[in-house]
């Protein structure tokens, strides 16, 4: 045991950079969780990245293990992603014309995937299953949508709401601007509940558009459901004429091409991605059979459109990405060195004593400090336990590994991570939890 902390790191560039951001952006970022508000200290401005390293405005280096929130599956800087895009940059930006890219990423992704038949491009998740649910709508000519505490979907309005209290409950909006006639389209209930399924569709039959799920939940915790539990979920969608919405923007292309339907084995009626899927660019997507596809504009009344849609640079990033997590046993091999890493640390864990599990699937992983190893559900996570992570999260990056700046964000292991890397990781991981069970 080595229970003694490490010097923290300089931050005083990052710091100034911060200062600076706070004039420009509200919070200082771009996007909320950047701003490491759950964890201490200023967050780190990023200057550049390599195969699984970062380096932050001061100088520091660091094993990422956010991997910008999931995009990154074959790291920083992949030479044929960027020779792919460099090579697309001389042809130009962008048309608002069709391009033979497109037409090139969606053979990829459909002819890998026998869950889909038809998708849209878009330029975010968020996009995705804002769309998605519309087309659900759409197609149904019902309104409301089921939604799980616990899973993220984007901030679109109908999405940013939370559950009452209560077996069933409309939502709450969890974002002031949210309309309530809004919130009250949206149901949110528990996940890994049947009868709290049973109820919603008892008590709203016929005005279920959709259900929407993440294949597997893994913004809020890794969640992982039971197949049990999933197959109910799609029987009594199909029986009720609700469409089953997979959410896939983390898991898309993350456990293998046809992602959560894949590890289940069900056929959703519309599955959405976003993250991996552009290589790194801002890319998202949703999928569904021809028939509901057909719904959408111009071939149908569900209208849907983007400026920048299908971006021919963006396009170029996904192909080549895509064309690496093609390859033969990509994703075994992936799977293969998380476990590893995974149980090495879960090991240690128990040597010592100490109340952390560590849920795994594919290359995500979570650091659930508690002692349960079947935790499904977000009311089963200890909001208390995010002050180990806290101290876990500044120990390791003061040695040098980066972990998303919050206890509920799960990390990601890359093509990128070297042996190396990983047994880096896995000291410093040990002596962080020494200190923080110390
Ligand atoms: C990240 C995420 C989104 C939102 O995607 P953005 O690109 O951030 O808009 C939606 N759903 C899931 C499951 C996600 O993980």
């Amino acid at each position: 045991m080595s229970n003694t902390s490490y010097p923290d790191i300089s931050r005083a560039k990052s710091a100034e950079l911060f200062e600076k951001a706070k004039q420009y952006f509200p919070g200082g970022v771009n996007s909320p969780v950047r701003a490491f508000k759950s964890v201490y200290g200023t967050p780190l401005f990023i200057e550049r990245g390599d195969k699984a390293h970062i380096w932050d405005a001061d100088g520091n280096e660091f094993v990422d293990f956010c991997c910008s929130w999931g995009p990154l599956i074959l790291g920083h800087n992949n030479a044929q992603v960027r020779e792919a895009v460099t090579a697309q940059l001389g042809k130009g930006l962008s048309f608002g014309a069709p391009t033979a890219l497109e037409n090139e990423l969606a053979e990829l992704i459909l002819s890998n995937n026998k869950y889909l038949e038809k998708i849209r491009f878009v330029s975010s998740g968020t996009e995705a299953v804002m769309s998605a649910i519309r087309l659900a709508r759409g197609y149904t000519k019902r309104d409301k949508i089921v939604k799980f505490e616990g899973c993220y979907h984007g901030h679109s309005d109908s999405l940013l709401v939370k559950a009452g209290s209560g077996l069933v409950t409309f939502g709450e909006t969890s974002s002031a601007g949210v309309p309530k006639s809004f919130a009250d389209e949206t149901i949110v209930i528990a996940l890994n509940d049947e009868k709290a399924l049973q109820t919603v569709f008892e008590q709203f039959k016929d005005q279920i558009a959709a259900v929407i799920i993440e294949g597997i939940p893994a913004n809020n915790g890794l969640l992982i459901q039971t197949k049990a539990y999933i197959n109910f979920l799609r029987q009594i969608t199909k029986d009720n004429g609700a469409l089953l919405i997979f959410d896939e923007v983390i898991t898309g292309f993350r456990l293998g091409f046809e992602g959560a339907a894949a590890y289940y084995d069900i056929q959703p009626d519309i599955i959405t991605y976003g993250k991996i899927i552009g290589g790194g660019m801002p890319v998202g997507a949703y999928g569904a059979s021809k028939e509901l596809m057909s719904c959408i504009s111009p071939d149908g009344n569900v209208y849907q459109a983007g400026t920048l849609s299908g971006n021919p640079v963006a396009m170029s990033a996904g192909i080549a990405a895509l064309n690496i997590l093609a390859q033969p046993d990509f994703y075994t091999s992936l799977a293969a060195t998380t476990a590893t890493f995974v149980q090495a640390i879960q090991e240690y864990t128990e040597q010592h004593g100490y109340e952390l599990n560590i849920p795994t699937i594919g290359s995500i992983f979570w650091f659930a400090f508690t002692t349960n190893t079947e935790i499904r559900r977000a009311d089963q996570i200890d909001p208390a336990s995010m002050e180990k992570y806290k101290v876990m999260h500044r120990e390791l990056l003061n040695r040098g590994i980066y972990m998303g700046p919050s206890g509920y964000e799960v990390g990601f292991i890359s093509a990128a991570h070297t042996e190396e890397d990983l047994e880096k990781a896995k000291k410093a991981i040990f002596e962080s939890l020494d200190i923080v069970f110390g």
